[in-house]
């Protein structure tokens, strides 16, 4: 294969890549921006293998090339991978993707390792050797800490592991000081002479170990001490890493594609973490050294807000015949309850009577950034009577009724006035300044963050027990 045919084809590849971000940033568009994705990921995989196996010719000459056998070597693997990938994809429901992701992203990170060790293994190139070393050491360290924080984030998004934050004493010197034991050890490994590296001394294998322990027990720590409220922030900074340590094994190979995939993800990762610390109201340098947020206190705690009042199915279809202007503020529990289709037959039937009938999303609602908008796209909500936050968060005075479906820490009034509250300071729906809200939720349970809610126990809040779905399904037919 001509080496001009490769690059042509990997800039086609990247420019997909980007078309791909744009079409995602939009409702409208992220079907298609999904398919260019996938296409463009297509292109580079067929041209990736026919490289490997074939060779690049350049300037009359070529280099790399496999047997025939190579094309086995390469496609089998890759079958059964793509047959895993496909099987779990397949299986997984809405409310498993969060964890998923955070598995997927362990892959890049671990990937990132093991293209560092074998490239440092092989032994140093003949030129730029000391550049070489630079971004396979910087490579490894970030496959690690990804590989290691993102294990921490699929136990804590699957519940398998509490989400409540490991508070080690000195937290924030710990991660400082392995900080600067990486760099340290960076430049002792870039300037360590050829001789003390890998086939002729050890010193350099135990550098590159040592930083590698380092950096995955960072990755624990990092992740390990962030509280359950500030989950989303850490899945975009994993996503971003992960992209990152893509890039940087990029370099360490030698593919150009590598490097633009994983800056594009890097760095779109980056910026959606730093849209979700403004979100969530969080120090983005908080986030890059891990441990912000909550100090483990008060979660769980149990303070007396009073008496909480229940009300019936039946009731609240009443109350909506009776309403003009209704806003639904979905969470967490209607994508558990599968509840979205039920949810937008009782939005056309509402619309159908003339009442005007909004969704409020708050940007963290559920368990993945955009979780909500997704779950209504399926059910097809008309997109104009979604807003954002931001959007309507000024209009709940003049709402008569709003829907709290399975959402708790989202409109949860204890993070503007409960400094103590580990979730202090994140901006949630002004829900209770509504003439009346309904709370669907099962239980007086807590929500993710593991905060009580004070919103429960209002004067103009009634609780709707049982399975959001089963709910409003029954409110349907109460309203027929
Ligand atoms: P929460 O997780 O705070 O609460 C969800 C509520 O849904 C629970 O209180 C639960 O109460 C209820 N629920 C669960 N199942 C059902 C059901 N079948 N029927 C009815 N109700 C049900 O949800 P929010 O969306 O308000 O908040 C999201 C939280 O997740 C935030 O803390 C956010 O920081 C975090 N997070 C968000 C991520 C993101 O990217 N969006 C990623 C990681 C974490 P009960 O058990 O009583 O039914």
């Amino acid at each position: 294969m001509s080496d001009s045919l490769q690059s042509g084809a990997f800039i086609i590849a990247g420019l997909l890549f980007i078309l791909a971000l744009a079409g995602l940033s939009k409702h409208e568009t992220s079907r298609r921006g999904n398919i260019l994705g996938s296409v463009g990921m297509g292109v580079a995989l067929v041209v990736t293998v026919l490289a490997t196996q074939l060779g690049v010719e350049s300037g009359g000459e070529k280099v790399g090339g496999l047997p025939t056998w190579g094309l086995a070597a390469i496609l089998a693997p890759m079958l059964v991978g793509a047959g895993i990938g496909v099987f779990r994809a397949l299986r997984v429901e809405m409310t498993g993707m969060p964890q998923l992701i955070a598995l997927f992203h362990s892959f890049v990170g671990l990937a990132a390792v093991l293209v560092g060790w074998v490239s440092y293994l092989e032994g140093a190139p003949e030129h730029n050797v000391g550049l070489h070393y630079g971004e396979l050491f910087i490579g490894v360290f970030i496959g690690a800490v990804t590989f290691t924080g993102s294990i921490i984030a699929y136990l804590k998004l699957s519940a398998k592991m509490k989400s409540k934050p490991l508070a080690l004493p000195h937290h924030n010197l710990i991660n400082g000081a392995a900080v600067l034991a990486f760099i340290g050890l960076t430049v002792w490994f870039v300037i360590l002479p050829a001789d003390q590296h890998i086939g002729q001394g050890n010193t350099g294998l135990m550098l590159l170990s040592a930083m590698t322990v380092i950096a995955l027990l960072l990755g624990l720590h990092l992740v390990a001490a962030i509280g359950g409220g500030d989950m989303p922030v850490v899945v975009s900074m994993l996503n971003s890493y992960s992209g990152w340590a893509a890039a940087a094994a990029g370099f360490t190979l030698g593919n150009d594609l590598l490097i633009i995939t994983g800056a594009l993800v890097g760095s779109s990762g980056a910026y959606l973490s730093y849209i979700m610390c403004k979100a969530m109201n969080r120090s983005f340098m908080g986030v890059i050294m891990g441990g912000f947020g909550s100090d483990g206190a008060v979660v769980g705690e149990a303070k007396d807000y009073g008496e909480h009042r229940e009300i019936t199915a039946p009731e609240v279809a009443e109350l909506l015949k009776d309403s003009s202007s209704v806003v639904i503020a979905p969470g967490y529990g209607m994508a558990v309850a599968q509840a979205q289709s039920a949810v937008a037959d009782l939005t056309a039937k509402l619309r159908a009577r003339g009442v005007d009938v909004r969704f409020a999303i708050h940007p963290v609602a559920g368990r993945l950034p955009g979780h909500m908008n997704v779950l209504l796209a399926e059910a097809k909500v008309p997109y104009d009577i979604v807003f954002e936050m931001d959007e309507i968060n000024d209009d709940f005075p003049d709402v008569d009724v709003v829907l709290v479906i399975g959402a708790n820490d989202t409109v949860n009034p204890a993070a503007l006035d409960d400094p103590s509250s580990p979730i202090a300071g994140m901006p949630v729906l002004h829900v209770w300044e509504a003439g009346q809200v309904i709370v669907f939720k099962r239980s007086m349970a807590t929500g993710y963050a593991g905060v009580q809610n004070p919103l429960f126990f209002n004067e103009n809040t009634a609780m709707l027990f049982g399975d959001a779905k089963v709910r409003v399904e029954d409110i349907i037919r109460a309203m027929a």
